[in-house]
């Protein structure tokens, strides 16, 4: 399969090329939010296969353990929880060290021997994620996919909603996006989805798009 300027339209032809490109060395993980959800349900119609990493940190809503638990469900598919060492900083001392130790560095182990990773960033949340392309080259060679790099929440929304696939209980609760219990917060009126997500040093990313190093099994990173 072939990308053309036509299906950079369409996540799903972006999607399927990744996997069809990079077969089991393309990486998939969630955090659960409403654009990953969509990706996973694209990947499993096109493949029984496919295997997805959570990064349990250890400081989820109780809420969004259930729903990963009723997501596996409805879309028939399993995501393996990757968990820190034990003993790690946490938020309490120093938020930028407990996003190392918590998601970037559990997240290097699970991508470690792997050529790809799919992402559900989107150029509309802004920030660093503003010009994001469809496909990024990391130092190394690592590559990053984001196919759903020019659509928006609307888009993903009514594509959660065409196939009855549930969201995150608390997205009706007045959050805006899910990560852990102690860095979220419900959005004011007004504010964009990511407003709610709070990072060391009022950051608008945890570390795992801008610190990650992969070792992809050949020696480069
Ligand atoms: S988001 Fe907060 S609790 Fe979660 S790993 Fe980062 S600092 Fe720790």
């Amino acid at each position: 399969m072939t990308l053309t300027r036509q299906s950079l339209d369409d996540p799903r032809a972006i999607l399927h090329w990744a996997m069809d490109t990079w077969g089991d060395r393309l990486a998939f993980t969630t955090g659960l939010g409403a654009g990953g959800i969509c990706l996973l349900h694209m990947a499993r119609q096109k493949s029984a296969r496919v295997t997805c990493a959570f990064l349990d940190t250890g400081f989820h809503f109780p809420d969004t353990l259930d729903y990963l638990d009723e997501i596996q469900d409805v879309l028939d598919v399993r995501i393996q929880s990757v968990h820190p060492q034990p003993y790690g900083p946490t938020w309490r001392e120093d938020r930028l060290a407990c996003c190392d130790h918590r998601k970037v560095a559990p997240l290097e182990s699970a991508l470690a021997g792997k050529d790809a990773w799919v992402n559900a960033r989107r150029a509309d949340q802004g920030g660093m994620r503003a010009s994001i392309p469809f496909v990024e080259r990391q130092e190394g060679g690592f590559m990053k996919v984001n196919p759903l790099a020019r659509k928006d929440r609307a888009w993903v929304d009514a594509y959660l909603a065409k196939h009855a696939i549930p969201t995150h209980p608390l997205l009706s609760k007045g959050y805006g996006s899910l990560g852990c219990e102690p860095c979220t917060r419900k959005l004011k009126p007004g504010e964009d989805e990511r407003a709610g997500r709070l990072f060391a040093g009022g950051k608008t990313e945890c570390g795992i798009h801008t610190r990650l190093t992969v070792d992809r099994g050949d020696g480069k990173r």
